[in-house]
């Protein structure tokens, strides 16, 4: 272990890679597919029945996703809600261009798989509340159902910069265009708050820069 790696550990406590990772993902979420179906079309469906254990599944997806980029662990993906297919994932590229947000490259994908139709039958799992520019795109593609896991609060606990907007004010003020069906927070986040906290870091071992802006 060289020296920088071993400061790095010292300080924070935890171990970002490898088979010791803390959030490494259960067993049966590494052994199924990109895109899988439900098996039944209704086991895996986004329903309110059983609807805890079924945001968690999907979540576990949006973290996977997340994972794929440490420092900024922002991931999302986007499912049908009857069938439980996901239908578009990504994660934060901000490196690439600010608007690439883990949401709105999620949406980008699902654009290119999906075309621009049928997002009031998808529901969407994000590893962070989405920021006001997130909320905004999902008002206007009316994408009706939103799951995040940490908080704005929560990330901003972790030195990342947020603008001062919950997804809930943001649906509020586009309510002329846009009625949600489900904005949930807190799913598993437990688990995306300590990798929040394991990116914040990361980014301060490699950086030395105790707070950066949301990307
Ligand atoms: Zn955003």
């Amino acid at each position: 272990m060289d020296s920088g790696r071993r400061q790095f550990l010292g300080r924070c406590g935890v171990v970002l890679a490898g088979a010791a990772a803390p959030l490494a993902l259960p067993q049966d979420m590494l052994q199924q597919g990109h895109a899988q179906p439900a098996p039944d079309g209704e086991a895996g469906a986004v329903t309110e029945r059983g609807a805890g254990a079924g945001h968690e599944r999907f979540m576990w997806r949006a973290i996977e996703q997340a994972r794929k980029n440490p420092e900024w662990p922002f991931g999302a993906v986007i499912v049908h809600t009857r069938t439980g297919e996901i239908l578009g994932s990504g994660v934060n590229t901000g490196d690439d261009s600010p608007l690439l947000h883990g949401e709105v490259v999620a949406m980008n994908d699902y654009v290119r798989r999906q075309g621009n139709q049928g997002w009031a039958d998808t529901t969407l799992y994000t590893t962070g509340e989405p920021c006001s520019m997130c909320m905004s795109a999902m008002a206007w593609a009316d994408l009706r159902r939103v799951v995040w896991a940490s908080s704005i609060d929560d990330i901003r606990g972790t030195g990342v910069k947020q603008i001062d907007l919950t997804a809930r004010q943001v649906a509020d003020a586009a309510g002329s265009l846009y009625t949600p069906q489900l904005l949930l927070g807190g799913v598993l986040a437990k688990h995306t708050n300590r990798l929040f906290r394991e990116a914040q870091c990361l980014r301060e071992s490699l950086s030395g820069a105790p707070e950066a802006t949301y990307r």
